[in-house]
């Protein structure tokens, strides 16, 4: 078989012949042995080597055919902004063009994405880090990124006539995975490890209507058991190795960019798991290089929690070995010790210079606490990046005034009962303890006083 396409190429090159049926937009090529798919294929993986795909568009183009300027494209990604119909209004249908062209009528959008971009004084300090700013993917409809890759896999489903839609979760993605699929009218299935999900992600996902499998087994086995009934069954899978799903979160790159008026920060911190987030952040960064968007290449940094971290392990050795982990960790969002996009996001951290660290659950957990009572929230795994900019500052790799985008990719209210928990302790000394009272206004005032005094 031949590959009409060179195995650096970003982009379609113009006039490039030879592709795939359907290929006028976008094709799927295997990342590790280059074959060329239809967009409207559904296989999971490569059908030749069961390698990860990844989608290769033609660079964005104006009426004529000629391709359109970098102004250009900033200009009608900023136009979409505001734009009806509602597909639009989304953070990710707004980068139509470079996400999945031609999808037209078959949106399925919340719609969902265009988070805020803060910045709070009390976690700048706590890190180090002035310039530090932060990305609240908590914003999303159903309160993580996972929305961003969900609107686009499911707008796939809806292309290709999927019959069910089906995914392995520790959580978010099945959450996202149950609101789409109701939204489009397919059934959805999904696959979660038996007590390891969180409290907010298991009521959403029975809320949204999927059919929910508690697998008696860990997030890496759910994984695998979907797969397996995906290729059985006919299934669509909507795992993030779904590349799909890749094009959608590439989105919150391409959105905090055009946040910055396409000024690149200097690094870009996010937590690790599954490595998908990592993998699209990658590829958008590539993309938005290659179409002059940015002048610059960010560092990604991927945090992983220190009880499930094989994929920064192996970065201290410059990725030599594959490692996997039996996974263990407070944030169970990135409780994954088999990582499924590992050679996409090994590419994402060499083309960026990027760096790959981890946090304990004491340290996730002491900058979650700090992310909370600066009044912006978040679920434990989030916290992970913020705990990564606080250890990059003191290990002299952030300076002071270097530009960071944090990522917080979940809702504070995702993990309840940890929290709960956590503010009920007595042996923690940053728990906010509920206090009870007698129905009496002076019992009130002698909280207060109480409380201003240690305000002071
Ligand atoms: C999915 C998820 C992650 C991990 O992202 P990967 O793409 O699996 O690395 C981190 N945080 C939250 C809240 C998530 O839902
Ligand atoms: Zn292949």
């Amino acid at each position: 078989m031949s590959h009409p396409l060179p195995a650096d190429a970003v982009f379609l090159p113009a006039g490039v012949t030879g592709l795939p049926v359907g290929a006028q937009h976008s094709v799927q090529r295997c990342a590790s042995c280059g074959q060329l798919l239809s967009p409207l294929d559904a296989a999971p993986d490569c059908p030749s080597c069961g390698g990860l795909l990844e989608i290769i568009h033609r660079a964005p183009v104006d009426e004529f055919d000629a391709p359109l300027s970098a102004n250009a494209i900033k200009h009608s990604f900023a136009q979409h902004c505001c734009a009806l119909p509602m597909g639009h209004a989304s953070g990710v249908w707004r980068f139509e063009s470079i996400v999945m062209p031609g999808a037209g009528d078959a949106i399925v959008s919340h719609p969902e994405g265009n988070t805020p971009l803060l910045s709070r004084a009390a976690i700048s300090r706590y890190t180090g880090c002035d310039g530090l700013l932060i990305k609240h993917e908590g914003h999303n409809p159903t309160g993580s990124f996972k929305d961003r890759g969900m609107t686009v896999g499911t707008t796939q489903a809806v292309r290709i006539g999927a019959s069910a839609v089906a995914c392995a979760s520790t959580g978010n993605t099945s959450a996202a995975l149950a609101s789409y699929a109701a939204q489009a009218g397919i059934p959805g299935l999904v696959f979660v490890p038996a007590g390891k999900i969180a409290l907010g992600k298991l009521a959403q996902t029975l809320s949204y209507g999927a059919r929910t499998l508690l697998v008696k087994g860990d997030f890496d086995e759910c994984l695998r058991l979907v797969q397996q009934a995906s290729r059985e069954l006919g299934i669509y899978l909507l795992n993030s190795i779904n590349p799909w799903r890749v094009e959608g979160q590439k989105t919150i790159v391409f959105e905090l960019l055009q946040q910055l008026g396409w000024h690149a920060p200097d690094f870009i911190v996010l937590p690790a798991g599954n490595l998908g987030n990592t993998a699209a952040f990658g590829k958008a960064l590539r993309e938005a290089h290659a179409l002059g968007l940015i002048a610059k290449m960010p560092r990604l940094v991927s945090v992983q929690a220190a009880g499930a971290a094989p994929f920064a392990r192996a970065f201290r050795e410059d990725f030599a070995t594959r490692y996997t982990v039996q996974a263990e960790t407070i944030a169970t969002a990135i409780r994954i010790g088999d990582p499924a996009s590992w050679d996409r996001a090994v590419r994402a951290i060499r083309e960026t210079n990027g760096l790959v660290i981890s946090a304990t659950d004491d340290e996730i957990i002491d900058a979650k606490v700090t992310i909370d009572a600066a009044g912006v929230g978040c679920e434990p795994a989030s916290a992970a990046s913020v705990a990564g900019v606080r250890q990059l500052v003191r290990d002299g790799i952030i300076g002071a005034g270097d530009t960071v985008v944090a990522v917080l990719t979940g809702h504070v209210l995702k993990d309840p009962g940890m929290l709960v928990e956590l503010h009920q302790r007595e042996d923690y000394p940053r728990a906010n303890r509920p206090v009870e009272i007698d129905a009496t206004v002076s019992a009130v005032e002698a909280v207060l006083r109480e409380t201003r005094g240690s305000a002071l």
